[in-house]
């Protein structure tokens, strides 16, 4: 906004002393390249512990209590640094890391250095840091949305939300930020994570470049489970060596940015306003399932932002 008033002032100004209209389109472009070209190198990463290849459990791997957090958060940390080195050999040179695990999943002694990382938010949360100068989004270590068949460790948000949908359609953490970076213009091309939830990613965004580095082998949904019993129920997984996961993501990021460049056609959510989000929270403790709703007319970051009023759903 501030910006354009000061481009809009300097036209003016220009004009009446008579060297304006010459001076100011050539303006107009150089900043406008110069700007495109500064995005095409910014690359912003949402990160998550459960989607990493081999973080085997939430207990004793995601949790700081956990026997092998600190081990877990080493092995994100890893899978993040191998995604940027594919980012940067396919030529971005900066990159925003978004801790977006709840008790913390970065490492930061371990971190590229050429990463920045963001973590503790101030309210409200969305979009963790992302904003318009980044050209596009990645995601490491997501793991699937509740309700995944065959997903490791699926959850939205916590153990306790048994669905949440926008304008009707699932979407899992991944979903919610994608829809953000959306609406922000920032092209959603890549992310890692357990094989339901790269499932999940190209579903919602046909086209994005995925790395499944385990899968789970649960079957089913777990529709009946009470926040506690969906919390131990999607233990069993088969993972990736952890070095050759690291591999996979660094040649697919790499990949994804090169196909980016190319081909302008992928990378945007399909969601479009007005916007409708429902949240159904599962059965925990002597709490019945209920259901939250929210809606905003054209604006998905403030949507997300929306306080949710929860009602007893009858079973
Ligand atoms: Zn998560």
């Amino acid at each position: 906004m501030s910006t354009r008033y000061t481009r809009r002032t300097f036209l003016k100004a220009g004009a009446a002393i008579g060297w304006g209209i010459a001076l100011s389109p050539i303006a107009r472009a150089v900043d406008t390249k110069t700007a495109a070209s500064k995005r095409g190198k910014r690359v912003y990463i949402m990160t998550d512990m459960e989607g990493v290849a081999g973080i085997l459990d939430s207990e004793n791997w995601c949790k700081p209590e956990g026997r092998y957090y600190e081990l877990g958060k080493e092995f994100l940390t890893a899978e993040v640094n191998a995604a940027i080195e594919g980012f940067a050999r396919a030529g971005a040179t900066e990159f925003l890391v978004a801790d977006g695990h709840g008790h913390g999943g970065i490492n930061p002694k371990l971190l590229d250095r050429r990463a920045e990382l963001a973590r503790n938010w101030s309210p409200p949360p969305y979009p963790f840091s992302l904003d318009n100068s980044f050209g596009y989004a990645a995601w490491v270590g997501q793991h699937a949305m509740a309700r995944t068949e065959f997903a490791h460790l699926a959850h939205t948000g916590n153990f306790g939300v048994f669905e949440t949908t926008i304008n009707g359609t699932p979407v899992g953490e991944f979903g919610e930020v994608a829809l953000c970076a959306t609406q922000l213009g920032v092209r959603v091309i890549f992310g890692s994570g357990d094989l339901a939830f790269t499932k999940e990613a190209q579903a919602l965004v046909p086209g994005i470049e995925t790395v499944a580095v385990k899968r789970g082998t649960t079957p089913g949904r777990g529709d009946e489970c009470d926040r506690d019993a969906y919390g131990k129920r999607n233990l069993a997984a088969i993972h990736c060596q952890p070095q050759r996961a690291r591999q996979m993501i660094r040649e697919a990021a790499e990949r994804a940015l090169r196909r980016a460049k190319t081909n302008a056609s992928f990378g945007l959510l399909t969601l479009k306003p007005p916007f409708e989000r429902a949240t159904i929270l599962r059965r925990q403790g002597t709490q019945p399932k209920r259901i939250g709703r929210s809606s905003h007319p054209s604006d998905g970051i403030a949507l997300m932002n929306a306080p949710m009023k929860y009602e007893t759903v009858k079973e």
